[in-house]
């Protein structure tokens, strides 16, 4: 049975990419050399996959930012706002990702958003009245001639034209179907020039076909095939789906010239039923999404071989594969150097997938499967007992009854109590948390866990970050004041360090966006608060002040949507687990006289089910609950403040306000504000800050900026609900901008209140 991958991740075992791009975003390298960077880490990729026996390896996965930005600029769709500047074609690239201030102009970077239920974050395309796509770069022919050369021809993956149509902005009055021709056209080039090269797979990836789809979105996918397959020639012409299943366009997608179908039996719940179904087309080969290309769990090849056995019965054609891109698991396994091998042995990164796709094609192939070694390997690591069940735990979960998840008095009551014992302005000024993390606190990290520097002094160090956060905060103006998360790495590895039941890993880095990676912990058995996480931190940074000092919390969602979870028991059960844990800080921090308690479940949305009628039944009657049961038991003057990133929150409003939280900030710059329409819509209850500002962009915005944004919510929402902060945390920022920013922020705010009176 033959093998492949739908990608494989890019920033480097160590994350060279990072390191080198970041070095170039400073000025510290030449293109030259992030160009060699990127080089080096695509051929030792290549070599490893070639290594690992697979037959048919990814190119064009690779990307200096993301590889949705690299489709439009594939397509020329990206805006005149970023060619016109000027910039090399790199510095362009990066301008529309990251935002551009300088010499040459002054422009914002694209909006941002989630990538399915990932925690990965693609670039939104913009595509304006005038847009003319056209095969306008060459980057996955460069990408395949490279490997060529390093004698591997290479199957390249290219974003889909339908899901690209899809995850565009249309700032004009067209939508996705007045660019079929253009897009189809666009795409047919490249499949010939994928002929011309000699290339025999191209992936196409269209996620996108696992969502909810209309009659109207059906037509048009089938619409650009009909228009691109025809021309393709001798290549083959793989269409790839991942994180569900095709049950919409299951019929359409059977119907055209596509040479394979890659379906994802992992996530896709339907995925083994459609087949069951509808059979699979003769003349097309199945890539069967069969190993997890999101958690890190070692597969189990019994399970892996009963699916496999079923659909050899529907077709003799099947390319083992993994769910989606290995882009969502850490790299390699081989640099858990501390790790104890009793977990170890669980586990399989990316490297570690490419070796059971071969193991399992081996057994699949054998005469006696179950008796091949690996799989009875295999097969005694999933049978034995795994360590870590706290029955006192589960006892708590399973005795939780209705009024645990009610908060009283009722939100207008509370509001009112806050409001006396605050006395905050109009439009009270805050941030989302975390200062910038400046090089000491990191190397002080560092020095700290090799040993070179004692936990005394490290925490003294903190404090002393503590100290001048508190006093630059005071200084600038703001209402609402942070500690600055100066302890913590990243808001969920920092509680799963905390937390009995969660072990960490050393160098599991997953691309998060551009050059920002996260290391999710891992849930290993039932969770349980070993001791207060975040009091000390907190209490200090009070008594420094007389302005209310936000504790700083992550919520049980985000916490377990950034964790790789168990496989074992229920979402819901470990949700519920560990918003026991956080309750019990949450009561802690109160008790030891911190007001305003921030709870951040910035990975709210993110694991919502791609289609509307799993969402209910399968996330949001656990998740909501999980998150009112955190703060159901602080006292009524207990303001209790929430947060999120980059999301469409507009399909789940009601739901976010019935979290039932005093105030949500949340992103909303880079989308322009767009959210404000369906708060008022939905007559929101809770009071908002939505950020004036993106600080996912090194740009300082202007006082006037911040004050036009301020007035677009104001148009919308009650003066007396608006709070006035950035969009996110600052910790990937420094403070050269952030500094500036800020006092741009209170400015603005001060100005409008003055305004307003
Ligand atoms: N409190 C966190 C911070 O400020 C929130 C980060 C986030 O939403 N991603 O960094
Ligand atoms: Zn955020």
């Amino acid at each position: 049975m033959k093998t492949t991958i739908i990608g494989y991740p890019r920033i480097g075992n160590l994350r060279e990419l990072k390191f080198a791009s970041e070095k170039y975003f400073r000025g510290e390298i030449a293109a030259a050399e992030l160009e060699a960077a990127a080089k080096e880490i695509r051929l030792s990729n290549l070599q490893l996959q070639k290594n690992s026996g697979l037959d048919l390896i990814p190119s064009n996965d690779f990307s200096f930012y993301d590889g949705v930005l690299d489709t439009a600029f594939l397509l020329n769709a990206v805006s005149a706002r970023y060619t016109a500047l000027g910039l090399s074609a790199l510095d362009t690239y990066f301008a529309a990702a990251r935002g551009y201030q300088g010499e040459k102009g002054d422009v914002r970077a694209l909006a941002m958003k989630k990538w399915y239920n990932t925690n990965y974050h693609y670039m939104v395309p913009e595509i304006d009245d005038d847009t003319k796509i056209y095969l306008a770069g060459t980057k996955p022919f460069d990408l395949f001639n490279e490997a060529m050369e390093n004698g591997v021809k290479t199957k390249p993956v290219i974003l889909g034209a339908y899901t690209f149509l899809k995850l565009a902005r249309y700032k004009g009055t067209k939508t996705a179907a007045d660019f079929i021709e253009q897009t189809a056209e666009a795409y047919a080039s490249l499949l010939q020039i994928f002929n011309e090269l000699g290339a025999e797979w191209v992936q196409f990836d269209e996620p996108s076909l696992v969502k909810d789809m209309t009659a109207e979105d059906i037509a048009l996918f089938s619409a650009l095939y009909e228009k691109i397959l025809p021309n393709k020639g001798s290549v083959s012409v793989l269409a790839q789906t991942y994180f569900g299943d095709v049950r919409d366009c299951c019929k359409a997608l059977c119907a055209l010239e596509f040479d394979g179908i890659g379906l994802d039996f992992v996530e896709g719940r339907q995925s083994l039923d459609l087949v069951r179904a509808n059979g699979f087309p003769k003349n097309k080969t199945l890539f069967a999404g069969l190993v997890n290309g999101k958690n890190i769990w070692r597969n189990n090849y019994a399970a892996t071989l009963t699916i496999l056995d079923e659909l050899k019965q529907h077709t003799d054609n099947i390319v083992l594969n993994t769910s989606c891109s290995l882009l969502h698991v850490p790299c390699t396994l081989r640099n858990e150097t501390k790790l104890a091998e009793s977990y170890k042995k669980h586990f399989a990164y990316a490297e570690e997938k490419l070796a059971e796709l071969a193991e399992i094609s081996k057994i699949a192939d054998a005469v006696n499967p179950a008796e091949t070694e690996a799989y009875c390997r295999n097969q005694a690591l999933y049978s034995a007992q795994r360590s870590g069940r706290n029955d006192a735990v589960r006892a708590k979960v399973a005795a939780l009854t209705d009024k645990d998840f009610v908060r009283l008095p009722v939100f207008a009551e509370r509001e009112k109590i806050q409001k006396k014992r605050f006395h905050l302005p109009l439009f009270p000024t805050t941030t989302i948390g975390s200062f910038p993390q400046t090089a000491d606190v990191k190397s002080a990290r560092t020095a700290l866990r090799k040993g070179e520097l004692s936990a005394a002094d490290y925490e003294k160090l903190i404090e002393r970050k503590i100290a001048e956060c508190v006093k630059l905060q005071e200084e600038i103006g703001l209402d609402v004041l942070v500690h600055g998360e100066f302890e913590r790495n990243d808001m969920v590895e920092y509680f799963g360090e905390c937390l009995d039941g969660y072990i960490f890993t050393e160098k599991a880095w997953v691309q998060s966006y551009g050059t920002r990676c996260v290391k999710p912990p891992v849930v290993w058995g039932d969770i349980s608060r070993a001791k207060p996480m975040t009091v000390r931190w907190s209490v200090y940074a009070q008594s420094l002040t007389k302005k209310p000092m936000k504790g700083m919390l992550t919520g049980p969602v985000t916490i377990l949507n950034w964790s790789f979870p168990r496989e074992d028991i229920s979402l819901k059960e470990s949700a519920l687990q560990i918003a026991l844990a956080i309750r019990e800080e949450v009561l802690d921090l109160e008790a030891n006289g911190i007001k305003i308690i921030q709870v951040d479940e910035a990975a709210l949305r993110e694991k919502l089910p791609l289609r509307k009628s799993d969402w209910c039944e399968d996330y949001l009657d656990w998740a909501i609950p999980a998150f009112r049961y955190v703060h159901s038991g602080v006292k009524p003057e207990t303001q209790i403040h929430t947060h999120m990133c980059y999301s469409e929150f507009a399909d789940i409003i009601r739901e976010i306000d019935d979290m039932d939280a005093d105030v949500i900030t949340f992103e909303a710059s880079r989308s322009d504000l767009t959210i404000l329409d369906v708060l008022k819509e939905n007559n929101f209850r809770t009071e908002v800050g939505p950020g004036v500002y993106d600080i996912h962009s090194p740009r300082v915005p202007s006082k006037e900026e911040i004050k036009a944004a301020i007035g677009k919510m104001k148009a919308r929402i009650p003066a007396e609900k608006l709070w006035v902060n950035p969009d996110c945390g600052l910790k990937t920022r420094g403070n050269e901008e952030t500094v500036p920013s800020l006092k741009n922020l209170v400015s603005a705010a001060a100005e409008v209140r003055n305004e307003n009176s």
